[in-house]
């Protein structure tokens, strides 16, 4: 299966993606945890993305749609795919069609004031990348799942999260038509438990 999950920053994609890739053997291809690491390493697209990501402005398409081709070139995606974070413009959209087209399109649906609370509140494991809400966690700085240290992302700071909602919606959200218009899009409440969402993305994918 050849899956793209769209939706705002927030709206729960990384978790449920993680949930649907195991349930699913196919690969989670998270386009922003592969900016970070290359950040992380000071490789040469870390250091082209670097400025982009910590602003919450989107990496150029090129360098995007390179990284991208290179990781679906791999073996473990010859089953398929779930890409999360990437298509994020049309002409990224357009190259993945080139490359390998999805055959469904997932949007998860979260209003604004709903995501600002959740990224804002968001905290990140820097051992097993698992991501936790500080409501569910009794000491925001140890992961609860691995012990690894919690750190809270530079690019969720309000200043940040304004800019990238604000992208998302000129920018990303036009695919919501342009999938609409090839027949793959299916939409998904994400404002609701994990667990529901799962299964609700699960029934749209019919498994
Ligand atoms: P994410 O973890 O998906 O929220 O992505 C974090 C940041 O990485 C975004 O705010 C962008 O700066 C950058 N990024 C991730 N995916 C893309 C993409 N498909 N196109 C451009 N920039 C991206």
């Amino acid at each position: 299966m050849k899956l793209v999950f769209l939706g705002p920053p927030g709206a729960g994609k990384g978790t449920q993606a993680a949930r649907i890739c195991e349930k699913l053997s196919i690969p989670h291809i998270s386009t922003g945890d592969m900016l970070r690491s290359a950040i992380a390493k000071g490789t040469p697209t870390g250091l082209k993305a670097k400025a982009f990501v910590e602003s919450g402005g989107l990496v150029p398409d090129e360098v995007l749609v390179e990284m991208v081709r290179e990781r679906l070139s791999n073996a473990d995606c010859a089953n398929g795919y779930l890409l999360d974070g990437f298509p994020r413009t049309v002409h990224q959209a357009e190259a993945l069609n080139v490359i390998c087209a999805p055959d469904t399109v997932i949007d998860v649906e979260v209003r604004d004031e709903k995501l600002l609370k959740r990224l804002t509140g968001r905290r990140v494991c820097r051992q097993c990348q698992n991501t936790f809400h500080i409501s569910q966690l009794e000491n925001d700085k140890v992961c609860p799942d691995c012990g690894g240290e919690l750190y809270q992302r530079k690019d969720d700071s309000p200043e940040t999260i304004s800019n990238r909602l604000s992208v998302y919606h000129s920018q990303t959200a036009p695919l919501i038509d342009f999938y609409t218009a090839m027949g793959t899009l299916k939409t998904v409440d994400g404002d609701d438990e994990p667990d529901k969402v799962t299964s609700a993305i699960l029934n749209a994918l019919g498994c």
